[in-house]
């Protein structure tokens, strides 16, 4: 009998596990029992030749018939085509630079091939099907039919040097001495839900007697998954909850009080409730762990700056931390506007309630940054504004009592905690996290499950209706030559317009890059130049991208915000946060580009005061493309829940878990975060209360063990990308 932990090779051999390890990284018997089939094959599934349908999924069994290779000519690599027949009709595969599989598509071979039905040139094919071969000793349709006749067969994600039916064999091996297992899923929680137990599921996902018990052995394996993932994090949020914090209230009369006064705006409805929860929670002896998502504009800033005064009130001290040296600068004046008198206590005409804000970035002259520091470490700066400068050992708060993260996807857990270990006496600090992307609420669960969420739902009424377009320069190149015109219009008009390139332009870059040879995209100081000489001439045009000194970034922003510079040429550094009301058009060059959040995003810049916008999305891509498709969708709403589930769906999901769950060994390989949603709900629920009741889990040790190498996996990625 063998257990997960046993070596492969004691099992298999030392050949086939050398080549298990080096293609596919499975080196134990959990690695290949984890490693599941990606679709079953069935007779009764065939498909004769003669019938194929376009668009349809299919399987046939056919034989090769010939082999031929030829190289693009549009593009660099090749393209393996192969004619299969299975006597009623042909079929074409085509696989783009996998010149290898010429080695073992060889004629005569026969072999199950699937994949979804496309025409090029008038006939069927298969692009990048998936194809099992019955082994060579197999050289008619009769035989294949006879040896195969009920029986339901794996197809394994392989490799050129490990076909899938050699993997199935292996699997068979394991699977004749794999003996009892401990069980992860707890036996009450099985039943509950019906789902077979360990052993069972990993027999029925191999070798399954029917598709039926395929399907629910596969049920029973994506709920392992989401239910050990959610074990993790409840117990993350208790052990969270078990640490001490210091209760933080405003107090009558205080800073917060004054600043609710001197706003020059109703909050918003959400704004007041979110404003109510966030208060009752800092006023706990334990910290606060929230996330608060809301679209572009909804108004977060005037939330997290009344949750930092009531810390300020009860004599604490909150940190902002922003992604980028710009945002945290913005941050810093638009705290300090709100904040007014309030945010110059101890200075001349400042109120005698109230604070002052420090900032600190990690670029600021070292006078000004040792000043802030005293500041910071005597308690004098109550609200302190930074980059990840803020996380270095030398910043010491005198009592920090709330950290506040912007624009959360970019920062990790690790920054978190970072800041939380710079309290007081042992305590925690509370968080709030704050997103404009908004997260559908699986992967919210998932990803930042150990936070509890909030959203602000609501925007501040009076805000301008945005409306975007796809320019696409392919087929309508004056379209472009139109948009300049429209630029210097809203220019002269006295508003503000961004054009945004995927690309800065100077000799920094990495000339490499582009792995196709498709055109470089429009970088920002070529652009600039060719907009000063030719459409925008007589216009200021100012640009700003990453590569810019503090400085020079600062001084950009300033000549834009305030008109003498009406054109921002810049990269995606205005992507988060900026605020410049009068803002009323964008450019977006080369908007295939990028991604539908960061479309989201950047459009996120303009219709933020009271005049409408404009939003051009530049693209050569053609109608009907998905990067076309992309754009139409972007162009079509202003939802951002809407966007991020198209975002999602167009994107692995790998990706879509960012660094928590990436890595090549994620232990999420039949959970999909946007389709199982019932089930991780399901699975949190049931979670929850398990750690609840043995909080650490020593009376369910399978699932600590499980819980413990997800755990594992999570830190070697995080090790991996440091
Ligand atoms: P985001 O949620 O994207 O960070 P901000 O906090 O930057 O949004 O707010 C965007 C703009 O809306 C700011 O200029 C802010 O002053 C303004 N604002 C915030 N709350 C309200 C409100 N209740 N009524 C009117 N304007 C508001
Ligand atoms: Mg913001």
């Amino acid at each position: 009998m063998v257990d997960f932990d046993h070596d492969l090779r004691a099992i298999v051999g030392d050949k086939t596990a050398k080549a298990l390890a080096s293609a596919l990284d499975l080196h134990t018997v959990g690695d290949l029992m984890r490693h599941y089939p990606r679709r079953y094959v069935q007779r009764g599934e065939l498909t004769e030749l003669s019938s194929l349908r376009e668009d349809e999924h299919v399987t046939v069994v056919a034989m090769v018939r010939s082999v031929s290779k030829r190289s693009m000519r549009q593009r660099r690599g090749s393209i393996l085509e192969v004619v299969v027949t299975d006597g009623t009709g042909e079929l074409t595969l085509t696989f783009f630079n996998q010149a290898w599989r010429e080695r073992e598509l060889l004629p005569e071979r026969i072999g199950m091939f699937a994949g979804k039905v496309g025409t090029y040139r008038g006939k069927r094919q298969l692009a990048h099907p998936d194809y099992e071969l019955f082994p060579e000793h197999v050289t008619s349709f009769r035989q294949a039919a006879e040896e195969y006749a009920d029986e339901i067969i794996p197809v394994y994600p392989a490799s050129e040097k490990l076909p899938s039916w050699r993997i199935a064999k292996c699997v068979d091996v394991v699977l004749q001495q794999l003996g009892d297992l401990p069980d992860p899923v707890p036996e009450q929680v099985r039943r509950k839900h019906r789902l077979p137990g360990l052993a069972e599921a990993l027999h029925a996902v191999h070798r399954p007697r029917s598709i039926e018990l395929a399907r629910t052995a596969q049920r029973r394996l994506r709920f392992e998954e989401a239910f050990v993932l959610q074990a993790e994090l409840a117990r993350r949020r208790l052990s969270t909850a078990a640490l001490p914090a210091t209760r933080r209230a405003a107090v009558p009369g205080g800073a917060l009080e004054a600043l609710d006064e001197r706003l020059p705006f109703e909050l918003t409805e959400g704004q007041r409730r979110l404003g109510e929860e966030i208060a009752a929670e800092l006023d706990t002896p334990h910290p606060m762990h929230r996330l608060l998502q809301g679209e572009v504009g909804a108004g977060k800033t005037v939330v997290a700056l009344r949750a930092m005064l009531a810390v300020v009130d009860s004599g604490g001290q909150a940190a902002l931390l922003a992604p980028t040296e710009v945002l945290a600068q913005q941050h810093y004046r638009s705290l300090t506007n709100l904040l007014g008198p309030l945010a110059q206590r101890g200075m001349l005409g400042g109120s005698d309630v109230g604070t002052r804000v420090a900032l600190v970035t990690g670029s600021m002259p070292a006078a000004a940054r040792r000043e802030a520091l005293l500041d910071i470490g005597v308690g004098d700066a109550g609200i302190v504004v930074g980059t990840h400068a803020l996380l270095e050992e030398r910043v010491q708060f005198f009592d920090l009592g709330l950290v506040v993260v912007d624009e959360q996807h970019r920062f990790g857990v690790e920054q978190r905690s970072a800041l939380a270990a710079k309290s007081r006496d042992g305590t925690r600090p509370h968080v709030l996290v704050m997103t404009a992307t908004p997260i559908p609420r699986t992967v919210a669960m998932t990803v930042f499950g150990d936070l509890e969420i909030s959203t602000l739902a609501d925007v501040p009424g009076g805000r301008a209706e945005v409306s975007t377009h796809v320019v696409p320069v392919d087929e309508k190149p004056h379209f472009l030559d139109r948009a300049w015109q429209r630029v210097r219009e809203e220019a002269e008009a006295g508003h503000r317009v961004y054009v945004v390139c995927p690309r800065i332009g100077d000799e920094q870059e990495d000339p490499g890059g582009a792995d196709d040879d498709r055109r470089r995209p429009v970088a920002v100081l070529e652009l600039a130049e060719m907009l000063r000489t030719g459409p925008l001439a007589g216009i200021e045009t100012e640009v700003l991208h990453g590569r810019l000194s503090p400085e020079a970034k600062d001084a950009a922003m300033a000549r834009f915000t305030q008109g003498t510079a009406p054109v921002l040429v810049a990269t995606t550094v205005v992507e988060v946060g900026i605020d410049v009301p009068t803002a009323s058009m964008m450019v977006i060059m080369d908007a295939d580009r990028f991604g539908v959040s960061q479309l989201h995003q950047l459009r996120g810049r303009i219709g933020r005061g009271e005049i409408p916008g404009v939003c051009l999305l530049v693209t050569e891509a053609p109608a009907g493309s998905p990067a076309r498709q992309r754009l139409d969708a972007v162009a079509a709403t202003r939802n951002g829940f809407e966007l991020s589930r198209v975002d999602l769906e167009q994107r692995r999901e790998g990706d879509v878990l960012g660094a928590a769950q990436s890595g090549k060994r994620s232990s999420l390989k039949m959970l999909k975060v946007i389709r199982d949603e019932d089930v991780i709900r399901q699975a949190r629920e049931d979670a929850t209360a398990v750690v609840a009741g043995d909080r650490d889990l020593a009376e369910h040790p399978a699932l600590l063990r499980a819980v413990e190498a997800v755990v594992a996996e999570q830190e070697a990625d995080y090790l991996d990308k440091a």
